[in-house]
């Protein structure tokens, strides 16, 4: 009984603390998903978040990432809708991520973007809300780090989380593939076949450092039960390639009005007491 309860309580749409994400417009311009209330638990341990680099808390136990990947495991491309899905056999130990605050071996099953309809927002998680580099976005107002799109790789098990800071930039070779194929899987529940892209092209450099806390899924059932880790350094992809990926739709072939897959993102959720913890000691320290 108790659990039916839970199902049907129904969660307030929860206004976001950014500029982009509060704007009427951009709401509206969102997935159907985030039009209603949802009829889905929320609870206090909600993503994504702002991460605030001066509050974030150095940890010295948090240990270097470690990554191995197959790129023959590499499987399909599925547009489900919301975003595209690049899926991979999980079955076997081929694509692992271990180390860092993670306690077992989790498997690569699928990565997947967010954008936006510009490229002025379109992020689920920001840093500091305007950390990127200065020379790459010269006085830009404070949300603007909304305009960075974050992609992650979800594991198996445990839907843990790796996301990558995507910034706008030059040209993607190792993305370009990917992107290649996205024309055939323009419509909502097309999947085609994809083999041999090696998803460690999409790392940037330095996976040492890190932020880590604890959060939920992005999309329903919102489940509390994520380790997020979120790459300091972020990867450049180009505005055509970005362009790309906004050619896609929410709606499938047969649906009379199409609608094109661009803010998939959820707006920002409440840290509410939550640690954030960083496998790095802040490169913004300002002298004493
Ligand atoms: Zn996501």
């Amino acid at each position: 009984m108790v659990v039916l309860n839970r199902l049907r309580r129904v969660t307030p749409v929860r206004r976001c603390n950014l500029a982009a994400c509060s704007s009427k417009y951009v709401l509206s311009q969102m997935h159907p998903m985030w039009q209603e209330p949802l009829a889905v638990p929320g609870g206090d341990r909600q993503s994504p978040v702002d991460i605030a680099v001066k509050k974030s808390v150095f940890d010295a136990e948090l240990k270097p990432l470690v990554t191995s990947y197959d790129p023959h495991t590499c499987q399909q491309i599925w547009n489900n809708g919301y975003s595209f899905l690049v899926e991979y056999d999980d079955t076997k130990d081929k694509n692992t991520l271990t180390g860092g605050p993670l306690q077992d071996q989790f498997r690569l099953c699928q990565f997947h973007f967010h954008w936006g309809e510009t490229n002025e927002w379109g992020s689920e998680h920001t840093v500091d809300r305007r950390l990127f580099p200065a020379e790459v976005l010269p006085q830009l107002p404070p949300w603007s780090a909304t305009r960075f799109a974050f992609y992650h790789l979800i594991m198996k098990f445990n839907p843990d989380y790796c996301l990558i800071p995507v910034q706008v930039g030059k040209r993607h070779e190792g993305l370009q593939k990917l992107v290649d194929a996205l024309p055939t899987i323009r419509h909502k529940d097309s999947i085609v076949e994809f083999n041999r892209f090696d998803p460690s092209c999409l790392l940037p450099g330095n996976i040492n450092d890190y932020w880590t806390y604890h959060g939920s899924l992005t999309t329903p059932p919102l489940t509390e039960s994520v380790t997020w880790i979120i790459m300091k350094q972020h990867i450049e992809v180009s505005h055509d390639q970005l362009a790309v990926f906004r050619s896609l739709l929410f709606t499938s072939a047969e649906e009379e009005v199409q609608k094109s897959m661009v803010n998939n993102f959820r707006v920002q959720q409440p840290l509410r007491g939550r640690a954030i913890r960083s496998s790095f000691t802040p490169f913004l320290q300002e002298a004493p």
